[in-house]
């Protein structure tokens, strides 16, 4: 039976969108308080080539900490196994910036996904690369096909403006020795991460190789190993969601990512890559209308990992 993707999805869509009014768009990032919070966009790429999408999801916005999510799979494809001694593999229970955590684990972080896990990964890019900048944007033009997919200078100069914790994380790591670049040079190269503009369509297609055993659909380069692939993918099902990671398996039952932008990433293996955006966010950070959208969408197609 195929499934009309396009038909829930709208259903999905028309439910939601007057649902505003229950989260806040994030504000410690002065640049993204701009944000209309009424936008909400869906899309969903499938492995055949389908594209179907709804509402705001040809708008760029700001990724956030779904670059995460790439710029893991970028060192572990090229380090293997080694970043485990930088960075652990288990879900935080923290905020996504506590400082706590990683000073009784000495300054190794939890995981890759919280942000001194993500500053220690930019780390490890930062010293493979002479333009790791150019070379991180060039990665995500070619997973999501777009060329045009451009940092928001704007976000990146108002992240660097106020970004006094994440600074006191690669301070820290750094006195544990679990930093090799210079604070500023690795900062920068994290924040432009974050401040990678690109739409709902541009994800979904760039989760791809996620959901294809770590090749990419369009022209069947191998970007990890299958083995690697299904790793990635556990670390997003375990610690893609904040602290809020069980909750969002509970409900959703994918490997996702989210961000502060309010966009939220999830695959399903063998089938699709789908990307939601919607500013407001819950307490802990995730998009309310992106979760709510995932959980309906898992629960009306009647497929997830489960
Ligand atoms: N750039 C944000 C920060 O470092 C990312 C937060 C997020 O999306 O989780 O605070």
């Amino acid at each position: 039976l195929q499934l009309n993707y396009f038909q829930i999805l709208r259903e999905i869509h028309d439910e939601l969108q007057n649902q505003f009014g229950h989260g806040k768009v994030a504000d410690y990032i002065p640049a993204l308080r701009r944000v209309d919070p009424r936008k909400f966009g869906i899309a969903l790429c499938t492995l055949d080539g389908e594209v179907i999408h709804i509402g705001d999801a040809l708008e760029p916005f700001s990724i956030q900490s779904i670059s995460k999510v790439f710029t893991l799979s970028m060192a572990f494809a090229k380090h293997g196994d080694s970043i485990w001694r930088r960075v652990g593999k288990e879900p935080s229970g923290n905020a996504f910036n506590s400082l706590v955590q990683l000073e009784h684990e000495r300054g190794i972080p939890r995981n890759p996904f919280i942000n001194a896990g993500a500053l220690a990964i930019t780390d490890i890019l930062v010293s493979d690369q002479e333009n790791p900048k150019q070379f991180f944007l060039d990665f995500m033009r070619k997973v999501s096909l777009n060329p045009s997919i451009q940092y928001d200078a704007e976000v990146a100069a108002s992240e660097q403006e106020h970004g006094y914790r994440n600074a006191a994380l690669v301070n820290f790591m750094k006195s544990h020795g679990n930093i090799q670049n210079a604070v500023d040079l690795v900062l920068d190269n994290y924040f432009h991460h974050c401040a990678l503009s690109m739409s709902c369509v541009d994800l979904a297609r760039a989760m791809l190789y996620f959901a294809n055993h770590g090749i990419l659909p369009v022209n069947g380069e191998r970007l990890l190993t299958v083995s690697r692939a299904k790793r990635l993918n556990s670390i997003m099902m375990t610690c893609g969601f904040y602290d809020q990671a069980g909750e969002f398996a509970f409900r959703v039952g994918l490997p996702g990512k989210s961000g502060v932008g309010g966009g939220i990433v999830a695959i399903i293996p063998g089938k699709l890559g789908i990307c939601v955006w919607s500013p407001e966010l819950n307490p802990k950070g995730n998009s309310v209308l992106g979760m709510k959208t995932l959980e309906l969408f898992t629960t009306r197609t009647g497929i997830s990992i489960f």
